[in-house]
């Protein structure tokens, strides 16, 4: 057996906001899956791979993605949230996870390059089916009200989020979210993920 090295060919992702494709970059996708052969990945945290993608037509795909509003994943953008359908299309769901999501990112989105690398997931209810216990910032619709878990993580050693705030609006989420942000870019040099911080003495927010 060889012991080549397998080539990693060139892919776009496409970040797809609350996981709901607009109608022009779906159009737009279908298209150039079908003109230039491509691959399409439907990642694990609801954003859009174009796979496949030969060097010479990178950038005609980049720009007919740019004129309908895609926009790419790429360093410093700000984690979109990874979340559930919530209650408009889950009978269990407590919040509207959609609106939740949209606030965060109206409020942190083009507020300059963040740090890596830390996720947000946002779960309608107690089941918390978009895993937000195993993310950096983890938030959870109760009955009475929302819960935020921080320094969750998945991989190969995986933690569960510690409660930091529960009972809270979404002001409050998001005066904690800028909390969290704010910590990391103080104490990160290049990429942490939140578990790290957690036990470091002025970590902002005690568990509760
Ligand atoms: S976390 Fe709750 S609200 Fe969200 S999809 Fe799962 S069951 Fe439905």
């Amino acid at each position: 057996m060889t012991k080549e090295e397998p080539s990693i060919k060139k892919s776009l992702t496409i970040l797809i906001p609350e996981g709901v494709v607009a109608t022009p970059i779906l159009t737009t996708v279908t298209k150039l899956v079908q003109d230039y052969g491509l691959g399409l990945y439907l990642s694990t945290v609801q954003n859009l791979r174009l796979l496949d993608i030969r060097a010479e037509d990178e950038l005609e795909i980049r720009e007919a993605l740019a004129a309908v509003g895609a926009e790419l994943k790429g360093p410093g953008k700000f984690p979109l949230p990874k979340i559930c359908v919530g209650r408009n299309y889950c009978n269990l769901g407590l919040i509207d996870t959609m609106a939740l999501s949209k606030k965060i990112l109206a409020t942190f989105k083009d507020r300059g390059p963040v740090k890596p690398k830390f996720k947000i997931a946002i779960s309608g209810c107690p089941a918390v089916c978009s895993d937000a216990l195993l993310a950096d910032i983890g938030i959870k619709a109760t009955r009475a009200g929302l819960e935020v878990y921080a320094g969750g993580k998945g991989g190969p050693f995986p933690k569960i989020g510690r409660r930091i705030a529960k009972e809270a609006d979404d002001a409050m989420v998001l005066g904690i979210i800028e909390r969290l942000v704010a910590y990391h870019a103080a104490k990160t040099e290049k990429k942490q993920r939140f578990a790290k911080l957690m036990d470091e003495a002025d970590f902002p927010f005690p568990e509760i």
